[in-house]
């Protein structure tokens, strides 16, 4: 027995080495000096005035009522032709649904599979009531302390304008690329893009065209957001979206007098339903995305969150449970289960014969569509609660690889730009108009170069979005060096 002991301690103590000589191997590499935006020269107190101008555009996007807002559609697209006009002599532009805008720069080689970068023209309402908070009036435009103030300057008319820059910069200059390079604005991401990006990428399907890759919206550089990495920038670049869809939960039981309830209840059971499926969760793991995103960040990490992260063949059993005890970080490992709306009931002596609740799941790529409905209803498990599919919601996008050109290119443009920063595959939880060209390409990431704070996160589709001058400099060289490689 002593033996064994013995054998058993000087296991783990081996295991304890190979962890730690793994750690001490894999620190981060120094953060190189200076970024090389000497070249690029960018009059940026100018770029931050015409972002201010794209902001003035009311381009709302609500769920009802579209037709009501196409006038600020119009006169953008009008102002991007005006304010970049030698863009405007070397692309051709499509409308496509009315306000959505592709361009083509033809690239001279035309066996070249051309390359795709996105940004949607439409931004978010002004919750009611919330004018007031802003320091900035929400469609002002206002550049001032440094910053360019206004609902779109994060989510993404900064990205949008920083590609026509950096477009116009090139176009300027009478740089011709080898590949062709397309530009799609949308106007309706912020309600699923049927009629813009849905319908671009149909478009190019039918025209046999396949994209070598395509650049959207999604990730961004984080500054001090990712817990444990203090003293670099964190590239969050989304290779994948999850996917979405709402169920809806309808108990059904005798309704009647409240004076004489039977014991079982259709608010009872539905409440019950709804507590087993929370206590449900779907599976969780590091793998795929997430396990790329740790490994990228982990050099930077101080020595235990290293010693964790970088063996995790050791330190699953703890660190799986870790992350899956933060939202954050758990929305990245598995499907979520958030149940959003609750229905019963019409009086407060009434026994209602029904109640029902919607439940809204982001869809991790492990599940499909049809493996929730399995998983809720097993969770559930009782036959008296129905559960159906309230909107057809969608699949997760599939995984793009870290190993094309697309990934390549801008991961040498990200560092270019924002030297230090760590390149971190990751998933985005929420949706993006790219996965549309999943039918066009198989290579579509999902970065904007805009930095972002801990102090920023509450500013996206909320109060006081804003985004840094000194900050929309950086957009365009990393837009000028996107367009020039990817084009090369
Ligand atoms: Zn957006």
């Amino acid at each position: 027995m002593k033996r064994i002991g013995l054998i058993l301690v000087s296991l783990v103590g081996l295991l304890l080495v190979v962890a730690v000589v793994r750690t001490l191997t894999i620190a981060a590499p120094d953060i190189p000096s200076a970024a090389i935006d000497d070249q690029i020269d960018i009059d940026v107190l100018s770029v931050a005035n015409r972002l201010g101008e794209a902001i003035r555009f009311e381009t709302i996007s609500t769920q009802t009522n579209r037709e009501a807002n196409r006038g600020p559609f119009v006169a953008f697209a009008k102002w991007m032709e005006t304010t970049y006009p030698a863009l405007h002599a070397v692309a051709s532009r499509e409308v496509i649904g009315g306000y959505s805008l592709f361009y083509t720069w033809p690239g001279s080689d035309p066996t070249l599979e051309p390359i795709l970068l996105m940004s949607h023209m439409d931004v978010v309402p002004i919750a009611p009531g919330t004018e007031q908070t802003w320091e900035e009036a929400p469609f002002s435009g206002k550049v001032a302390d440094g910053y360019i103030w206004g609902r779109g300057t994060i989510d993404t008319k900064a990205s949008l304008v920083a590609i026509l820059e950096g477009a116009e910069y090139l176009a300027a200059r009478g740089y011709s690329p080898r590949r062709t390079v397309h530009f799609a604005f949308g106007h309706d991401e912020e309600v699923g893009g049927p009629l813009g990006n849905v319908k671009i990428a149909e478009m190019l399907k039918a025209r046999g065209v396949r994209l070598h890759w395509v650049a959207d919206e999604g990730g961004v550089i984080a500054d001090g957001l990712v817990p444990g990495v203090n003293d670099r920038t964190v590239a969050l670049v989304g290779v994948a979206e999850k996917g979405y869809v709402t169920l809806d939960l309808t108990a059904a039981a005798q309704g009647g007098h409240s004076s004489m309830p039977p014991s079982d209840t259709a608010i009872g059971r539905l409440a019950r339903g709804i507590d087993r499926l929370q206590n449900t969760p779907f599976d969780g793991a590091v793998e795929g995305p997430v396990a790329l995103m740790l490994d990228a960040i982990a050099p930077a990490t101080p020595f235990v969150q290293r010693l964790a992260l970088t063996n995790r063949w050791l330190f699953n059993p703890i660190l799986t449970p870790t992350l899956l005890g933060s939202p954050t970080t758990a929305a990245m490992m598995r499907t979520t289960i958030a149940p959003t709306m609750i229905e019963a009931g019409v009086k407060e002596n009434v026994l209602p014969a029904s109640a029902s609740a919607k439940v809204n799941l982001r869809i991790h790529p492990r599940d499909t569509v049809e493996s929730i409905v399995a998983h809720v209803k097993a969770a559930i498990d009782d036959e008296m609660i129905e559960v159906t599919v309230f909107n057809p919601g969608r699949e997760a996008s599939v995984i793009s690889p870290t190993t094309s050109e697309g990934f390549q290119i801008i991961s040498r443009t990200i560092q270019d730009t924002f030297p230090g920063a760590l390149i971190a595959p990751n998933l985005v939880v929420g949706g993006t108009d790219a996965r549309h060209y999943e039918i066009v390409s198989d290579n579509i990431y999902r970065f904007i170069p805009i930095v972002l704070g801990p102090e920023d996160t509450a500013r996206f589709h909320g109060d006081n979005e804003r985004t840094s001058v000194e900050g929309m400099g950086q957009a365009v060289r990393y837009y000028v060096r996107l367009i020039e490689r990817g084009s090369e």
